[in-house]
């Protein structure tokens, strides 16, 4: 056995020897492929359970943003620009892909750079880029305002769905009906925002955060420190995924965060609004909001009939405990955001999970 498989080994041993129950989170949608791909949910034992959380940003888009973006892209002059994932994402009546199939102008992108030339291209139509992601992406589509700006491109703007992952995380641990022990914090999310807010969160609410990388063996390492923490009562925040993350992250990309957004309430969907948890384009930037360019207002959240999404993404049931999973709700067939993007629970548990 090489040294590889061997700690391996001995981490699961490690893990199967914990005899009190434990419920983590994990926080983040790569970590959620990955624990389903690999299987791992199966092997632990019952006493030891794997919630899936909010961290997929797709699936915590409101209805209410989907539904005010499928209507601009009925206006003929605009063009929308957005990541592949939020075309099937179901909005009230509609989802961009079909308003595509209608004759709406609506591309997909790999970065916020491309709908900038778009822009350029096309100076007789107004072109949005959805912007959508976490702490992770926020900088980049910062980045092409900023370039946006500087080049005077004015048939630009940003509709900023972005989100940051803290504050959900402490809507999860304040949540009492919501049993988490611990949390395995997102890898990517942590390269930007470091240790400091999973450490605020641990002494809070004395709960242990562990900030884990996204391969087998990191993950399983992730939940033996989790586990170790619990036994001996302990609560902090610790780094598994040190080759990546820095305990004081990435404060360059923090800067650029904070030099075109601010912070402000933004509803995800099935949690509800959560204070200080969007990201909006900061006043000196208006002229590259969507939101404020086309006098957008919120819009009321529709929850869709029998979809269980906000009780999966809060951890409270299982995806397969919604009563349309694999029945009315399938990946190509999806009903709920959870089983349209590929990082969604309810598509990973559909993929990947054993039919029993
Ligand atoms: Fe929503 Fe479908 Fe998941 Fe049910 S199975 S929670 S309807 S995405």
């Amino acid at each position: 056995m090489n040294n590889g498989k061997k700690y391996q080994q001995d981490l699961l041993e490690g893990i199967l020897s914990a005899d009190e129950n434990i419920s983590l989170m994990e926080v983040c949608g790569t970590h959620t492929m990955a624990i389903a791909k690999s299987g791992l949910r199966q092997i632990l034992p019952p006493h030891i359970k794997l919630l899936s959380g909010p961290g997929c940003p797709v699936c915590v888009t409101s209805q209410g943003d989907i539904d005010a973006i499928i209507e601009l892209v009925q206006n003929e002059d605009i063009i929308l620009v957005t990541f592949g994932d939020m075309m099937r994402v179901p909005g009230t009546r509609s989802s961009l892909q079909e308003e595509r199939s209608q004759g709406s102008d609506v591309r997909v992108a790999y970065s916020p750079l491309d709908a900038l030339r778009i822009a350029r291209e096309n100076p007789q139509k107004e072109v949005i880029f959805l912007g959508i992601g976490f702490e992770t992406t926020t900088p980049a589509v910062g980045l092409t305002v900023q370039q946006a700006r500087e080049e005077g491109v004015k048939n630009f703007s940003v509709f900023s769905v972005h989100k940051m992952v803290p504050p959900a995380l402490e809507l999860i641990f304040s949540d009492p009906e919501i049993q988490v022990d611990g949390l395995i914090c997102p890898g990517h999310v942590s390269a930007v925002i470091g240790v400091e807010p999973y450490e605020i969160l641990a002494q809070k609410y004395n709960r242990p955060c562990v900030i884990t990388g996204f391969e087998t063996l990191d993950i399983l390492e992730g939940i033996y420190m989790l586990i170790k923490q619990k036994q001996k009562r302990q609560a902090r925040a610790e780094i598994q995924y040190r080759r990546v993350v820095k305990p004081e992250g990435n404060p360059v990309a923090r800067e650029v965060i904070a030099r075109f957004f601010e912070a402000v309430p933004a509803r995800w969907r099935g949690l509800g609004v959560i204070p200080d948890s969007g990201l909006k384009l900061r006043d000196e930037y208006a002229d590259l909001d969507a939101r404020k360019k086309f006098n957008i207002t919120e819009m009321e959240e529709v929850p869709i009939k029998g979809c269980a999404c906000g009780e999966v993404l809060m951890g409270k049931i299982m995806p397969a405990e919604c009563p349309l999973f694999g029945r009315g709700c399938t990946p190509l067939q999806p009903v709920g955001p959870c089983m349209v993007s590929h990082e969604g629970s309810c598509a990973a548990y559909y993929r990947f999970t054993p039919a029993k």
